[in-house]
């Protein structure tokens, strides 16, 4: 007999019943680290006898860190002298679309990947055209970074396949309000292959490590279902029919080499999901006349602290976070002279990875491994800069040399500026620019540098000295405000590493708000980060898949 109680303190006279029960418990980390423990928990709680518990599983799970003594917050449903049944995610059908009219999607980061898998959904086969490699021959290209101090400009941290977050942290927390859409992007991913932890977690992350196995069982399920997926295949226009999209014309690398390239064309309506780095896709929209605006980004550099530090500050403890505690994250953010100032995708026990898309320039970003154990703690650190900001900032603007028709490219144009100094800053190679943060506030060179998980090196530079005032100005002064929030924060034992410029798109794609195609252009779906309607892996999983039913209505 089953049925659900709302109060269990009278079970122990039941014990032949079976009951689920939903709880709210607060334990200290270590008990909140085995099941047994939690069960023992909650049958002293309720008076109970432990026995009776058969599972119990975990809904929600979040740190409480804000005084001395630190509890796990744990919302558990309790299955009593029954197993459960439940399944752990919810499963979503994937037909054979093998004969359905097709849809273009163009880049295969997030967005391209949950709109691929969401138009098989919609009973629409999808050609997914992809620069980069396949996610695993990309992690021989990432490692080529380091050795020879240059970058693949088609196969990098932000080309491949699963775009800009395949190598990262993989946090899948974001702030979009759309809880539904959120939970079926994480259940997705549970069904190829990632933890049902990120189900509970309240700041939920798959790692760098476990990502590309889940990507892989993606991309495994669009072409088991008919649809396409095509690597070292660039767009590089759309075939028009008037004020219409119909295909797209590409290059794809022929035998892996892309000394010599073959021309190909696709034919479908579009979803573009090409990310904030494809300067060239942007380049063509803006002199092909399709209606493209400046948006506002955030640039700086990225800090590290030994993991250790940020664990006392953050767990109140000299100790660090002990056994049963994950690294600590931070979160901070400021106003300084009109213009936020915070940190940004917070890598608790990760490495700074050098995330440039092109030879001469220098950007940096974090990320980390599921088990977050590396001696390191890093975030972005960055100012928010509007477009109007560029010729205050000292970007292109003021130095007198933009076309008119390059207007909406302005925050691009500010990015690349800024990378190019930084590699030049850098010695012409991937060596980054860093200074230990006290001496950046308080403009002294550093004269040796701290131990970094950044693979390619640094070099001590006068970050103050050379980063655009608008910026480096109110990073000064944030710190400042930060080293007072949280004690130990500001220290010379914390390394600025330069330069964090790739936070969000600089540019925005116009599209209608309800049919999701682009104001003026037919059949053209822009999607995800790098149209603008999205900034990070969840969110722009969400564009990706409310693009493919525009689509998909589009084809109907
Ligand atoms: C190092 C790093 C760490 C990050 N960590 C996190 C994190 O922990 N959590 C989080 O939420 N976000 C993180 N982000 C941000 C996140 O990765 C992006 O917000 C997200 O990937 C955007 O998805 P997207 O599909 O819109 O674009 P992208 O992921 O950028 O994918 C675009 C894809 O399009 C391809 N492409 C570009 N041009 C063309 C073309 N002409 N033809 C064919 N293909 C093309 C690219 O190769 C790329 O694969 C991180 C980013 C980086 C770089």
């Amino acid at each position: 007999m089953l049925f659900y109680a709302e109060n269990l303190t009278f079970l122990h006279q039941y014990d032949s019943y079976q009951m689920i029960q939903e709880y709210q418990i607060r334990l200290q980390p270590r008990q909140a680290s085995q099941e047994q423990s939690i069960k023992e928990f909650i049958a002293s709680e309720k008076g109970m006898d432990v026995r009776t518990i058969q599972h119990v599983r975990i809904l929600k799970r979040s740190i409480d860190a804000r005084q001395r003594t630190i509890f796990v917050n744990l919302k558990v449903r309790v299955y009593i002298n029954e197993q459960s049944t439940d399944d752990e995610y919810i499963h979503t059908e994937y037909p054979d679309v093998s004969q359905a009219p097709r849809a273009i999607v163009v880049g295969a980061g997030p967005g391209g990947l949950f709109a691929a898998l969401r138009l098989i959904e919609r009973g629409v086969r999808p050609i997914v055209l992809e620069r980069g490699k396949n996610v695993h021959d990309r992690k021989r290209d990432l490692a080529l970074i380091t050795k020879t101090q240059t970058v693949d400009p088609e196969s990098n941290y932000c080309f491949g396949e699963g775009g800009a977050g395949a190598y990262s942290d993989g946090k899948l927390y974001t702030r979009s309000k759309k809880r539904g859409s959120v939970e079926k992007i994480l259940n997705v991913f549970c069904q190829h292959g990632a933890s049902t932890a990120i189900l509970a977690d309240a700041h939920p992350h798959i790692g760098t490590d476990k990502l590309p196995q889940v990507i892989e069982n993606m991309r495994n399920t669009i072409i088991r279902c008919g649809g396409e997926v095509h690597f070292q295949t660039k767009m590089t226009s759309f075939m028009m029919e008037g004020e219409r999209v119909v295909g797209v014309q590409a290059v794809q690398a022929v035998d892996g080499d892309w000394r010599a390239t073959e021309q190909r064309e696709f034919r479908g309506p579009v979803i573009l999901a090409t990310g904030h780095s494809a300067r060239d896709v942007y380049r063509y929209l803006s002199a092909s006349k399709i209606e493209i605006e400046a948006k506002g980004i955030a640039v700086g550099v990225r800090l590290e602290h030994p993991s250790m530090l940020i664990d006392q500050i953050q767990y109140h403890n000299r100790e660090g976070r002990g056994l049963y505690l994950p690294a600590a994250e931070y979160s901070f953010v400021t106003q300084v002279e009109g213009r936020g100032v915070y940190s940004f995708c917070m890598c608790p026990g990760g490495f700074v990875i050098p995330a440039a898309t092109d030879k001469h320039q220098i950007v940096v970003n974090g990320m980390s491994p599921s088990n977050r154990g590396t001696q390191w703690s890093n975030s972005g650190m960055v100012v928010e800069l509007h477009p109007e900001d560029i010729d205050e900032a000292g970007g292109l603007t003021s130095e007198g040399g933009m076309e008119k028709e390059d207007e909406a490219l302005r925050m691009m144009l500010f990015q690349e500026q800024l990378e190019r100094t930084c590699w030049q800053q850098g010695n012409m190679r991937q060596t980054a620019p860093a200074q230990r943060m006290a001496d950046f506030v308080n403009n002294r060179l550093s004269y040796d540098l701290p131990k970094s998980s950044y693979a390619p090196g640094l070099i001590s530079s006068p970050l103050h000295f050379w980063l655009p005032p608008f910026v480096g100005k109110r990073l000064q002064e944030g710190f400042k405000k930060f080293g007072k929030m949280s004690h130990g924060f500001l220290t010379n034992e914390a390394v600025l590493i330069a330069t964090e410029t790739r936070t969000s798109s600089p540019v925005r794609i116009l599209r209608d708000a309800t049919t999701l195609q682009h104001v003026r252009i037919a059949g053209l779906f822009p999607c995800g980060e790098g149209a603008g309607y999205a900034g990070g892996i969840v969110s722009a999983g969400v564009d990706g898949e409310r693009c493919a039913d525009m689509c998909a209505d589009y084809l109907k």
